[in-house]
């Protein structure tokens, strides 16, 4: 394997849902989850994809790793297509990516302790054989992500959401997988807490709105120098510690809901809610493009 070329690469992923009409007069038609994602990430690179509910994260997530066939498009990892293996071939791939999703508390097992929890993938995958290098392996992995020896015997009610979250991310680490892709792992904890995990987990930050990446760069551009009016309005609605900055700086405002993926605008799909908007947007599909090094953005304004 070529050893510059990207660990992973997302080419035009696209996964439809079919959706029958209802019994009760529901309309039938496909659900565009993911509508042409396209990204790559190099080896130890961490992606964080943030975006409102049902914007496509977590099928974007799940048809990585073959979870979700896609309805189109490749996904090659270490220079194979994911989407022509078979299962037997995709579980020992498996365990090099690893995916921390939304919600920690559907993911981790109910009767199982916190230290079990994350022991489980080292003896399954014959990282650490030994019972007790085990048990120091869970202790380190703990203390990485800012939890107590103690927590090992917890189980996971007895956790609050930032802590179970940080189980999840634990037991990613465990199998020290050649890449991770984070489903808005911030969005069950509390402001305080989110600036940690962000810094703790994601490299790059991919922005993704009605099923499509609207912005991808590193996590510190993202921040300094937004370019796509919907990654603006989301970072102005986190709030600044410091009252007299967080007085001063402008807020934007989104109007509206997220339009439904089953009948997504024309054009910009972005433009009903765009503060900026011109006549071209309705018309025009933006295309994810080069706008400063490393950091590319889908509005024809920016
Ligand atoms: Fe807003 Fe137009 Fe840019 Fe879309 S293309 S984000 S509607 S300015």
């Amino acid at each position: 394997m070529n050893a510059a070329a990207p660990l992973l690469e997302v080419r035009n992923l696209v996964k439809h849902f079919r959706v029958a009409g209802g019994l009760f007069g529901g309309r039938s038609g496909l659900i565009r989850a993911v509508d042409g994602v396209s990204f790559e990430l190099r080896r130890g690179e961490t992606l964080g994809l943030v975006g409102e509910s049902g914007c496509g994260k977590t099928t974007t997530g799940r048809c990585i790793l073959q979870l979700e066939r896609p309805t189109s498009g490749e996904v090659i990892f270490e220079g194979r297509d994911l989407t022509r293996l078979g299962e037997d071939e995709l579980r020992a791939v498996r365990r090099k990516m690893q995916v921390i999703f939304q919600d920690p508390y559907s993911s981790l097992n109910p009767r199982m302790t916190v230290g079990q929890i994350i022991a489980e993938p080292l003896a399954v995958h014959g990282i650490v054989t030994e019972r007790r290098s085990r048990a120091q392996r869970v202790r380190d992995l703990l203390s990485h992500v800012g939890l107590l020896p103690q927590h090992a015997d917890r189980y996971p009610h007895q956790l609050s959401g930032g802590q179970r979250q940080r189980v999840g991310i634990a037991r990613a680490l465990a199998v020290e997988p050649a890449l991770i892709i984070c489903d808005e792992p911030v969005s069950a904890l509390d402001v305080s807490i989110q600036a940690q995990i962000i810094n703790l987990l994601s490299d790059r930050v991919a922005v993704m709105y009605l099923g499509k990446i609207v912005e991808i760069t590193d996590r510190k551009s993202l921040y300094d120098v937004p370019l796509h009016p919907y990654t603006k309005a989301l970072l102005s609605a986190v709030p600044i510690p410091d009252p007299v900055l967080e007085a001063q700086r402008e807020r934007v405002v989104l109007g509206g809901e997220v339009p439904s993926p089953l009948n997504p605008p024309p054009g910009c799909v972005f433009h009903p809610r765009c503060p900026i908007a011109v006549d071209r947007c309705r018309r025009e599909v933006p295309e994810l493009r080069e706008i400063r090094a490393g950091h590319r953005a889908a509005c024809i304004l920016a």
